[in-house]
């Protein structure tokens, strides 16, 4: 995943399963509807999930200045 396009159609899958409950937002720099309007938030903004199940973390970043994103687990 590497363009906004990409983080956006990827958060749009995040926040239905983040509603099932299977994984918690434990950081927002903003809410996750947010990223899905017409105008960025920030520059820069990062959210981290953890898995309610197994308790692994990962994190969703995008720099919406130079157009790059990622979603990893974090160690
Ligand atoms: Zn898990």
């Amino acid at each position: 995943m590497t363009s906004p396009r990409e983080y956006r159609d990827l958060v749009r899958q995040l926040i239905e399963i983040v509603s099932q409950g299977t994984l918690l937002i434990v950081h927002a720099d903003c809410l996750l509807n947010e990223v899905l309007g017409p105008i960025w938030p920030g520059d820069s903004l990062s959210h981290d999930f953890q898995c309610t199940t197994c308790g692994r973390a990962f994190k969703l970043h995008v720099d919406t200045y130079h157009g790059g994103a990622g979603w990893e687990p974090v160690n």
